[in-house]
């Protein structure tokens, strides 16, 4: 699927608002201006708690071979002692820091120095200089689009060294997996630490900050909108895509590697986390100029949660699949990989497609067809911070008529397949799918949240017209 622009705001309907009487309910999208209780106490469990967690996750399997309830039952018992896991954990090397800053620098010049050339000969892909959405304060930025050729351009190196150059072992992620780990929390709290000074005394756009006055909110969840080093770095689009997202495919393929080095062969299941996880990855960087509009770049500030996040939390959790089938290798029965197979096919195709409909009826302001019939929708209207009055459509049929985020659905059902694959002998593989419905869940009621304060009482229409969140009937 091509992902393309939706209309910007020069061709959108507008107009100054003279009489406006929702005006303090819209024109105030983004994130929170006030902390409640509920939210602070959560940002600072996960300040306190998600590197500790992540930790958890990773030792577990280095020292437990994967099973979570061993540490505790050691701990609890008085088997061993907190130092003793502890002393046990690879300490971060001059090695893994050299790997790690040769990656980061890899990406940036990926990222800043070579112009999407991809554009040029695959057709439907959109890259190179794209638009982003309206931003709050009425500022539209322009992206450069060139993932898809910093993905291809990083696994065409990664292949030519595992089966040519063998500069090094394509086993070095998962061997240095643990010193990794404190390379990647030192750039996250660095880049979250950075974000919030340049917030306050360098900003980008000053008018697209938000301060709250409560210093861990606005750690946690960012001040700056867009932050940006010149014309083009965006923290945001560079964070958010590498190095994580690119880094994703290769620790899979590092640990299907080590799966070979240790048993002399790899499994149908690492295979299977491996071809659906990777089409994931794959569809990320073939949409990144979609991906502008996407909640991470149209609502989300850049703190904490994006610039650790990107760093540690999604490298490291995401990848738990592939890491635990390093320590069990499971070998799948072919009915079991065939289902295993379809569910993760069906659940990318429902998200893909779901995506790909609001997509084109955005693109084209509603002239297009979905399902051979033209699209049924609802007139909306918001105001930016400025006064300047924008008219848009909330679609009603489709997988839209099905529910009201049918994408989180199927993404969820390519989650589940990917745990499916590990078999049912431990629950760490498992984290990933009680993870991703916790984030969807919680982003599916914050996004609406922010939608009833863009729409206001056209949102409520909306949601008359589509009552249900995520599966029709029941939620
Ligand atoms: P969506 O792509 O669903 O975008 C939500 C926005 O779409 C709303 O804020 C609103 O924006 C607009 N919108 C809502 N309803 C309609 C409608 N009926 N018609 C037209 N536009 C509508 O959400 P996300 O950005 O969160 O997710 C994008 C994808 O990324 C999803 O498929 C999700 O599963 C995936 N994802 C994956 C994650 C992961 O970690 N693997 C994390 C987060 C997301 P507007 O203001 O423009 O009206």
């Amino acid at each position: 699927m091509g992902a393309h622009q939706e209309k910007k705001p020069s061709e959108e309907r507008k107009h100054k608002s003279t009489q406006n009487d929702t005006r303090t309910s819209q024109g105030q999208w983004g994130r929170a201006w006030e902390v409640d209780w509920f939210s602070l106490a959560s940002i600072l469990f996960l300040l306190m708690f998600a590197p500790l967690i992540v930790y958890y996750f990773i030792m577990s399997c280095d020292q437990y071979q994967c099973s979570l309830i061993d540490p505790l039952i050691d701990l609890l018992t008085g088997n061993k002692h907190l130092s003793d896991i502890w002393n046990k954990t690879p300490t971060l090397t001059y090695k893994a820091a050299a790997i790690y800053a040769l990656w980061v620098a890899f990406q940036v010049v990926l990222y800043l120095f070579i112009p999407d050339f991809c554009h040029r000969f695959l057709p439907g892909y959109v890259g190179g200089v794209q638009e982003g959405a309206v931003t709050p304060a009425g500022v539209v930025n322009q992206y450069e689009i060139n993932g898809l050729q910093a993905w291809i351009i990083t696994h065409v190196l990664w292949f030519a060294n595992a089966y040519y150059f063998h500069w090094f072992s394509p086993t070095v992620i998962f061997d240095n997996w643990i010193p990794l780990l404190w390379c990647a929390n030192i750039l996250g709290y660095a880049v979250s630490t950075f974000a919030m000074i340049k917030g306050y005394f360098f900003p980008t756009n000053a008018k697209d900050c938000k301060f709250t006055g409560n210093f861990f909110y606005d750690y946690m969840m960012g001040i700056e909108f867009n932050p940006r080093i010149g014309k083009w770095f965006d923290f945001k689009l560079f964070f958010n895509g590498r190095p994580g997202i690119v880094a994703w495919t290769l620790i899979n393929l590092s640990y299907a590697a080590k799966q070979q080095e240790l048993y002399g062969q790899v499994t149908n299941s690492m295979i299977l986390v491996n071809v659906l996880q990777g089409i994931y990855v794959l569809d990320f960087f073939w949409n990144e100029a979609w991906y502008l509009k996407t909640i991470d770049i149209c609502h989300d500030h850049f703190g904490w949660y994006l610039g650790w996040g990107d760093c540690v939390w999604l490298p490291y959790l995401y990848t738990l699949q592939g890491l635990y089938l390093v320590y069990h290798p499971v070998q799948l029965g072919t009915a079991n990989a065939i289902g295993i197979l379809m569910l993760g096919l069906i659940g990318y195709y429902i998200f893909r497609m779901t995506n790909h409909q609001k997509d084109l009826f955005r693109r084209t302001n509603g002239n297009c067809k979905i399902w051979g019939k033209k699209p049924e929708y609802i007139e909306c209207s918001y105001m930016s911070v400025d006064g300047t009055k924008y008219y848009s459509k909330l679609m009603t049929s489709g997988f839209w008529g099905w529910a009201r985020h049918f994408n989180y659905t199927g993404d969820l059902m390519g989650s589940l397949a990917y745990c499916l694959a590990c078999g049912f002998e431990h629950i760490l593989p498992y984290f990933y799918i009680v993870y991703m419905t916790i984030l969807l869940t919680h982003r599916c009621i914050r996004d609406e949240h922010r939608c009833f304060s863009k729409y206001g009482k056209d949102w409520k229409r909306y949601t008359a017209a589509v009552p249900y969140r995520l599966i029709p009937g029941i939620f």
